[in-house]
Parts: structure tokens; sequence; C-alpha cells
């Protein structure tokens, strides 16, 4: 398998203002090298709107990337969510460019839905993996002791298959989630000149479980941390950072971290 080019393990293509210019975003992330882009999921909308995406996408006909998708309900979405939208959620993992669940997790940052329907939302995507084999995409913000907490109940059913995405916290916390089997994902979080402590543990993690990705249209990177919105091609400059941390060339951080995309989300090939 061809393993070149970057991989975007995490982007919002359906969100109105990158679907807006998807032409131009796609050509422009091959010009960057990246080959694939995951697209992910908040809730059972985006999900129609993710179809929109692979229609426009399919009129291209220019070299582009590879797209696939997520499905899931974002936890700051789950109070939101009506009935059959998880039924939706459900009908749809067997479309053979879905390659995740998610994302979902736990958020006490932005704090719009109750904490309990949080964990029961982020608990039946866990039951999901475990039917259907496919990994969790994991949203954590300002929730390491009850994420960690429902990881190790979780794992005593088995291994976990998925990622902690747009990973910030510490190197103890990463170690552990990468035990339970998960990997850790990076976005332009790792290039903001504030983040040494997270470049410190990027160093240290063992380079066969680490993702890169942009959470487009959030998180810019440097140097286009100004740039709104976001856009897959800039993956490119948080893998250089990897790169760098872990004394590798570009071109091998892009083929080793896309090696591990196609280890983790086995559909997308
Ligand atoms: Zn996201």
């Amino acid at each position: 398998m061809d393993t070149a080019g970057w991989t975007d393990t995490h982007a919002h293509l359906a969100d109105a203002g990158l679907l807006s210019k998807l032409p131009s975003l796609l050509a422009q992330s091959v010009v960057y090298g990246v080959k694939r882009i995951l697209c992910v999921a908040v809730d059972a909308d985006s999900l129609d709107t993710i179809d929109t995406v692979y229609r426009e996408w399919e009129q291209i006909q220019t070299a582009k990337p590879l797209v696939f998708n997520s499905v899931g309900i974002h936890p700051n979405h789950a109070q939101q969510e009506k009935p059959g939208d998880w039924e939706k959620v459900c009908d749809r993992v067997t479309d053979k460019r879905v390659c995740a669940l998610g994302e979902t997790g736990l958020d006490k940052y932005w704090d719009d839905c109750p904490f309990e329907v949080q964990l029961a939302n982020f608990r039946r995507h866990w039951a999901l993996s475990r039917q259907t084999g496919l990994p969790v995409i994991i949203h954590s913000r300002d929730c390491d002791v009850p994420m960690l907490e429902l990881l190790r109940a979780e794992y005593r059913n088995g291994p976990l298959r998925g990622v902690m995405h747009s990973f910030c916290s510490s190197y103890e916390v990463a170690t552990e989630c990468i035990a339970m089997g998960l990997y850790i994902s990076f976005s332009g979080m790792l290039t903001y000149k504030k983040n040494d402590s997270l470049r410190h543990t990027a160093s240290r993690l063992p380079i066969d479980r680490l993702l890169v990705e942009t959470d487009a249209p959030y998180l810019s990177p440097e140097p286009k941390r100004n740039a709104r919105p976001n856009e897959p091609a800039y993956v490119a400059y948080t893998g250089r950072v990897l790169a760098e941390l872990h004394a590798r060339s570009e071109s091998q951080m892009a083929s080793t971290t896309t090696t591990n995309a196609l280890r983790l989300f086995e559909r997308m090939v």
C-alpha cells in the first residue's frame, strides 16, 4: 500500500466555511502532499452534509486526496439529539467510506450538555465500537480524570481501538491511553510557541502511535495561525514540527503517521 504523503485524520469538511470552497481546498491539499482526509461527523445532521461533501468530491476530475468519514455524536451536540438520530448513526456503520466512530467524548469546558448525558453518549459509541470493530475518535476537554476513569472501565472489556484527537494533555495521560491501545493525534496546537510542554510530550511518545490532524476549520497551525478557516493542507506544518521532534525527515514522518492511520482506520485504504 502506498503510504507516502500526509493523512489529515480530523477535518470538519462539512463545516459551511470549508464546504463552500471544497474544490480549491482539496487542490491546495494536493500541493502540500496530503493524500487522505478523514472528514469527521459531529451529529446525525452532519451526515447529510458529509454526503454533499462526497457528491462534490466525485465531481472533481483533477488530482485530489481520498476522503473518508466518521459517524457519531459530539459531546457538545448530545443534548440536541432528536429521536432517530442514534439509529441513523448506527445505520451508516456499514458504509464502506465510514472508517471511525465519533467524534465523541467528554467536554467540561463548554458545558453545553449535562455530564451524565455526555457519559451515556460516549459509552454507547464504545459498545458500537466493540460490535463493529470501528475505532473511536475521542474528544476530551478539561476532562482528564473522568476520561481516564471511563476509558479504564471500557478497557476491562479488552483493548481500546481509537484515538485521542487534538491531544493537549500530559505525558502521563498519553502513556496510559497508549497502554490501553489508543493512538495520540496532534493538531496545530503542537506548533504554538507557548506549547513547549506539549512538544516535550510528543517527543517522548512511541512513533508508531502518533497521528496528525488539522481539526479544520479550527486550530490553524503556525505559520498560518491567522488563517481562517484552517484547512487540511496545513496538516503538513504540524507534521513538520512532529518530524523535527522525532529527528525524522518530513517525508518519513508523513509516511509513518499515514502507516499508523491505516493501521487504526482499517477501512481507509
Ligand atoms: Zn473536531
